[in-house]
């Protein structure tokens, strides 16, 4: 059965058969279709989505490589150039099949070529498929600072197929789990206390399509994010900023979820502080994501690094850090300026737990 939730001007739409993206096609005359993956995806997924869609047979591969590090501005223009050399016209269609680095560089390269060609988003990381290919964000990073340069654009459809996560490794799962836990904290505290009563591998179909509804329920209301959006980026202020500099310091760098889940202790702090979340909702809700994430250790020295990506946010106004905050679970608020004082305090309470 196919399962399909609107947006503004598309469908996400849940299907194994992947029948939805077979009738897509069919009811679009596109002149050439390029699949964008990674050296991953084109191993683990490619061989599923063109073993279900056999006349999808006549299309150019362009192939990135995996990780965070690649989301950059080299491998855009590496994109640019196959599709230029491809002959990709205004009528073309790039399917992103891949993880959120795919769908964003894919998403951000196809939004500005020749001023914008279609794409469709297809996740195949449990993050990518509750989060980052739903919404219309693309992007890549710059000097470090995630997500500096990109476009919101909407994909023409995005189709989540779970079997994609047959082949995906634990700890990117655990990885995905983040963002879910983030949209039951600002969102859904039903949701959240569900995530919480479950074991990792009883993640079914059913929670991909809640955290997908709470995201289209937000971005439907504010696709460009002037307001309400900006909920979806409680834990991303201090998340970002520990995502950029462990991936320019660490040799194994933290991955975005696991970066996410510092920030969602470090901001749940903060909206103890500033925004009446209780004591007894902030050690809830830390005990939990330690439980599903490994302390990360970072010395006070680091601070002003991390400050300073703080600075570079895309959130901030007149210099000043903006968070979103929960003033209780499943309820977030955003626009809210704190002091570098009160986010080195909360830096301090993520360092000195347990
Ligand atoms: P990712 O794309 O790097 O994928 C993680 C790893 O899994 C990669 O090595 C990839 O090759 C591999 N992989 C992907 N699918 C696989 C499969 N089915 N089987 C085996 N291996 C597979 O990372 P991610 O966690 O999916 O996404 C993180 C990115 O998403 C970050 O860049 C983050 O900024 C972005 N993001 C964007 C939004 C948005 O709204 N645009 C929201 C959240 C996150």
């Amino acid at each position: 059965m196919i399962n399909e939730i609107k947006s503004n001007s598309y469908s996400v739409f849940f299907d194994k058969q992947l029948k939805a993206l077979e009738d897509f096609l069919s009811n679009n005359d596109y002149s050439k279709i390029f699949i964008l993956t990674d050296r991953n995806t084109t191993e683990y997924c490619l061989p599923v989505l063109t073993k279900t869609l056999p006349d999808l047979a006549d299309y150019d591969l362009i192939e990135i490589d995996p990780g965070e590090e690649n989301k950059n501005i080299d491998f855009c223009i590496g994109i640019w150039k196959m599709l230029l050399d491809f002959g990709a016209d205004r009528k073309s269609l790039m399917i992103n099949l891949g993880g959120g680095v795919v769908t964003d560089i894919g998403g951000f390269a196809a939004s500005t070529f020749k001023r914008g060609i279609d794409f469709i988003q297809l996740p195949t990381t449990l993050l990518s498929q509750v989060d980052a290919s739903v919404g219309g964000k693309t992007g890549i990073d710059m000097d470090g600072v995630k997500n500096i340069i990109g476009t919101f654009t909407q994909p023409k459809a995005v189709f989540i197929n779970s079997a994609f996560l047959a082949t995906l490794a634990d700890k990117q799962v655990v990885s995905g789990f983040a963002e879910m836990v983030k949209h039951g904290l600002i969102y859904d505290k039903d949701y959240f206390e569900k995530l919480k009563s479950v074991d990792l591998e009883q993640i079914s179909d059913s929670f991909i399509v809640r955290s997908v509804e709470i995201k289209n329920d937000v971005v439907t209301k504010d696709p460009t994010e002037k307001g309400l959006r900006k909920i979806l980026n409680f834990g991303h202020t201090i998340g970002h900023a520990i995502e950029s500099y462990s991936l320019s310091h660490d040799s194994f760098p933290l991955l975005h979820g696991e970066a996410i889940a510092i920030g969602m202790i470090s901001e749940a702090y903060l909206s103890h502080r500033v925004k009446g979340f209780t004591l007894e909702e902030l050690n809830e809700t830390t005990a939990y994501i330690l439980r599903l994430f490994p302390k990360y250790t970072f010395s006070e020295s680091i601070y002003d690094k991390l400050f300073s990506y703080m600075l570079n946010d895309k959130k901030n106004t007149n210099g000043n850090i903006g968070f979103a905050l929960l003033e209780q679970i499943g309820v977030c608020t955003f626009d809210i300026y704190v002091q570098k004082e009160l986010i080195f305090e909360a830096l301090d309470y993520y360092r000195t737990l347990n």
